[in-house]
Parts: structure tokens; sequence; C-alpha cells
């Protein structure tokens, strides 16, 4: 459309906040999905007729099913590096190192850290049920959800001199320390997996990943919470969506307030002129040279040659013709230099 308004700065918002909540209502859809499908997931007892329900189950497989037992190794336990006695099936050693960074775009100190080093062990696990009942859970480390255990957390305070300090402000980063945690999934622990389970030809059961790539979950919470936490982050990502498409209407709402304006603007200037020229062709067009005094003293003062004819408002002054005060280079009357806030046709009778 002819002299719409948009600047580059509306199309960055309008750009920006179309394609974030395109994404955020992407992730939400995506939440919702899997909110949906884990209310649909069957809750299995994990008892000594599970093998019997998935043997008759086709393929041996049950596609989504949630399963809950107490962890077991399936063979040799690990332990804990710093804890006395802590055994555990999964461990996680890691080595953060804090500092403080100078920023500055903010012009302040800001945190920052960074892992130096990491170690994950893990050895085969069982959950176990009532009875004998036992599933071998695999890939637990593809599963999401699963928060172990901190066995063991110290910080290491950096120490420097004062040679050190000075490096410090040249370099612009401060280091704080070293953080060392180990974490543990720990033997006993209580877990609740949701996945693919299937009866293998040892009549061993599995809990895997789900071929159809629906969410793979194993956490220390039960179900219940589980889900409460997994619709809760459905409901950011849509809150998210939803802000981003508000801001998206807002910059239209205000590239279209602009517009009008514009338009309204371009009317009034139109009205104007059209009121001058019913006026005479002797008001809004040039004229040849003004002869006698009385003919000079009307002139407009910029022009001295086309008769006046507008009366600036809000100070009154008569002093110039319609094209002079069109091209005026501001709006301001050239006598006293007041804003011209409206301007209207002089009737001489
Ligand atoms: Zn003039
Ligand atoms: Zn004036």
């Amino acid at each position: 459309m002819e002299g719409i308004p948009l600047r580059t700065l509306d199309l960055v918002c309008l750009g920006t906040s179309v394609a974030f909540s395109g994404l955020f209502y992407y992730i939400y859809r995506k939440k919702k999905k899997t909110v949906d499908t884990l209310k649909e997931a069957p809750q299995m007892r994990l008892d000594e007729q599970l093998a019997d329900i998935l043997n008759a189950a086709p393929g041996k497989c049950l596609q989504y099913v949630v399963i809950e037992g107490t962890v077991q190794p399936a063979g040799e336990t690990l332990r804990s590096q710093f804890q006395e006695g802590s055994l555990g099936v999964v461990q996680r050693l890691v080595l953060k190192e804090h500092k403080l960074v100078w920023n500055s775009l903010a012009r302040a100190w800001t945190d920052s850290e960074r892992i130096l080093h990491q170690r994950i062990n893990m050895v085969p696990f069982n959950l176990v049920g009532s009875g004998n009942a036992a599933v071998r859970v695999l890939c637990p480390l593809e599963a999401s959800g699963l928060e172990m255990e901190i066995v063991h957390e110290k910080f290491h305070q950096a120490s420097y001199g004062f040679t050190d300090i000075i490096g410090q402000y040249l370099s612009g980063e401060k280091p704080k320390g070293q953080l060392e945690t180990e974490e543990m999934l720990k033997v006993g622990a209580t877990l609740t997996g949701v996945g693919e389970l299937i009866l293998d030809s040892d009549r061993v059961l599995k809990l895997r990943p789900p071929a159809d790539g629906s969410e793979y979950f194993l956490t220390t919470s039960d179900f219940h919470t589980m889900l409460v936490e997994e619709e809760g982050r459905a409901t950011i990502w849509q809150v998210l969506a939803s802000i981003c498409a508000l801001a998206g209407v807002a910059v239209l709402l205000w590239v279209a307030r602009r517009y009008y304006r514009h338009l309204r603007e371009k009317w009034a200037r139109e009205e104007l002129r059209r009121q001058f020229e019913r006026m005479g062709p002797s008001r809004t067009a040039p004229q040849g040279e003004l002869e006698d005094a009385e003919s000079l003293e009307n002139a407009c003062v910029i022009c001295l040659s086309n008769p006046r004819s507008c009366v600036l408002l809000e100070c009154g002054h008569v002093c110039c013709c319609f094209s002079c005060f069109q091209s005026l280079p501001v709006p301001t009357c050239p006598i006293c230099r007041q804003p011209i806030v409206r301007v209207v046709p002089l009737y001489q009778a």
C-alpha cells in the first residue's frame, strides 16, 4: 500500500515476535502431546504377573507404560568416591569452574561457570517390585527427568596474590574457585520409569526408550508429581507463546495507528488546498508583479508577489500566500515564530 510507514524497527519487532511465538508454540504443542501421552499411559504393577501380561501382548511389547520399582544392581555396584558406604548404579562426577567475568556492556562483574571435567559411570540395574519381579532399565542416560542425589559437594576457593589481582583487572576475569560434585542414583531408591516394556527371548523384562519417539522418563519422584511438573512446563511455553503473539499484535496496532494518523493529516492538507482553490486561482497560483503601492502593502511577505491569503493560528498573523505557507520548512509563523496549529483561508468581501 502506498505510504505505509513501516520502519525497519517495526519489521524487526514484528519478525522477532512472530518467530518466537511460533517457536514457543511449537515447543508447547510438543510438551502438550507428551503430557497427553503420559496421561494415557497404563500404570503397570511390577509383580510376577507382569511377565505373563507381556507374553500375551502383541510382539511381547507394551509401547508406553508407567512402572515403579526399587533400584537394584544387576551385577556389580558402584561405590561413592567421597561418601563412605554409599552404593549406586549411576554416578556422575563433575568439576565446575566458577569465575567472575567483566561485562563491558553492563559495566559489572557477572557470574560465569564452565564444566572443566565430567565423568559418568554406570552399571546395569533393575527395578524390583513385589516378589522376584524385576525390569532391566536400558539407556538411563537417554531419559528425561533423572535427577540424582547429590552425595558430595565441595567448593575449592581460589587463592591469589597481588600480581594475580592486577592480571585479573587486565584480563577481565576473576576466578572464584572450583565446585566438585558427585551425584548418584543410589541402590534402594524408588524410581518411576515411563517407556517401552518388552519381554526378550531370555524372559527378561526390559524398559527402554519408546521406538515411536515418545519421551522416555526416569524419575525419583512419583508419577503424579512428574505429570504435574510436565503440565506446568507446557503451560509456561503456552504463556510465552501468547505473550509473543500479543507483542506482535501490539506492533501491528501501533503501525496501524501511525498509518491512520498519516492518512488523517493527508486528508486535512487536501481539504485545506481545496478550500484555497475554491477562493480562486489568484490565491494559490503565482501571479505577475503587483504594481501599485496598495497591492504591495497587501503582498505576501515571503514571495512579495501573491496577495496574502492565510490566517495563521493561534497567533492570527495574516502575512503569506498559501503556496508560501505550504513551502515553509517548519510550521512556525514567519512574523512571530509561534507554532502554526491551524491555518484558515482569508476571505475579503
Ligand atoms: Zn507568497
Ligand atoms: Zn504570528
